[in-house]
């Protein structure tokens, strides 16, 4: 439920921002995701594909168990340790029948020393899996394939599925899934290994839901690299203080520890999108970065501490959902509590450590 967290407070955000017109950088983020790849396609909402309803939660912050997952496997053969795959190098020639789609955020990557520096960066090893979302024509595929024990590619769009499969059809240790990533049970898909990690070039409109899906996923991940606008980066590595700071900075941040490794200019794609990319490492931290018993009390607490971006943390708390409101009442109010955490009442969300929100949360839980 932690997934439904992240979208609640996304769908939140989109909300508030109609509400609190005109403020602050919330909404131009939003606008800067509408544009990012869509070249003024409006962003894909999770509630456009009925693939995605599932998902859609309405309760706390827990990331619960994965089920097995319902998609379509397409695999030749059996996963097996690079050494044993034949190999096959073909032609890197992109379909001449294939459109990109704007809706899937189809830049795909053409730029050879850009693909070279995420490979560097992932640096795949023989006895290891990885799983790539959205492999589009192959340009990251073929070097994992090359270099990774396993590679499990999870792509959305049918159409480039035939493609993949002749390229990469007749290596053994590669596996296309046709699904959506943010419904995919990547746990289920690794099997047999248990855990991996993962790379994505990722359609930039639904980056903020992929990243709370890997979030919820992170028993079976250890890493990831992904290729995010850098607005969104920015947003993820905020330190406490600045602007860019949220909700998602919070969540990143308990969950792993993050780098920025460099950006990407437009032209390393085509088509050629209006913004610049960054590429992010996250290391999953094997637990939670604080001590909280109840995790979905945190993030009710952090998502209601940034309601209203304007206000004070302490007119935030005072105006929260009212199951958290008799839960910060019963411990004496908010005032009392923010000075229990030692957290002055006048600061705002975007200034607060996790260690503060944490002792926000130890306080009621
Ligand atoms: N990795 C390729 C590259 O770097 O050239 C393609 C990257 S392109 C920005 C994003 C890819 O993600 C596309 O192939 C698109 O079809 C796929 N995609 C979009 N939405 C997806 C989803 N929900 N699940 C899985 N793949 C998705």
């Amino acid at each position: 439920m932690k997934e439904s967290r992240f979208r609640e407070r996304e769908k939140g955000r989109r909300g508030e921002g109609e509400m609190r017109r005109g403020e602050d950088g919330e909404r131009r983020r939003e606008d800067g995701e509408t544009r990012e790849r869509g070249d003024g396609e409006t962003r894909r909402e999770q509630g456009d594909d009925p693939s995605h309803s599932h998902s859609h939660h309405s309760n706390g912050a827990a990331l619960p168990p994965v089920s097995a997952s319902p998609h379509r496997h397409i695999s030749p053969s059996p996963l097996l340790p690079a050494r044993e795959s034949p190999r096959l190098l073909i032609s890197h020639t992109p379909s001449l029948t294939h459109r990109p789609s704007k809706r899937l955020g189809q830049n795909f990557l053409s730029d050879s020393r850009t693909i070279d520096r995420i490979i560097q960066a992932l640096d795949p090893k023989s006895d290891e899996t990885i799983i790539e979302i959205g492999p589009g024509r192959g340009a990251l595929t073929a070097q994992l394939v090359e270099n990774a024990g396993a590679v499990v590619a999870i792509e959305f769009d049918r159409n480039l599925i035939a493609g993949l499969l002749k390229r990469f059809g007749s290596s053994r240790n590669f596996k296309i899934v046709q699904s959506d990533a943010l419904i995919t049970d990547f746990c289920f898909e690794i099997k047999p290994a248990i855990q991996a990690r993962l790379v994505a070039n990722l359609p930039y409109n639904i980056s903020t839901a992929i990243l709370q899906r890997l979030i919820e996923q992170r028993s079976c991940l250890t890493e990831v690299v992904l290729m995010l606008q850098r607005e969104v980066v920015e947003r993820i590595t905020a330190p406490p203080g600045s602007t860019d700071r949220g909700y998602l900075s919070i969540v990143v941040e308990a969950y792993c520890q993050t780098e920025k490794l460099f950006d990407v200019p437009p032209g390393a794609f085509r088509p050629i999108p209006k913004v610049w990319s960054s590429v992010i490492r996250l290391k999953v931290r094997p637990r939670i970065a604080v001590a909280v018993k109840d995790e979905a009390l945190l993030w009710q607490v952090v998502s209601a501490g940034f309601a209203q971006r304007r206000k004070t943390i302490l007119n935030n708390l005072r105006s929260a959902p009212p199951r958290l409101q008799d839960l910060i009442k019963l411990h004496g109010g908010a005032s009392i509590v923010l000075c229990q955490a030692e957290v002055d009442l006048r600061r705002r969300a975007e200034t607060l450590t996790v260690e503060e929100w944490a002792r926000i949360t130890q306080l009621i839980e």
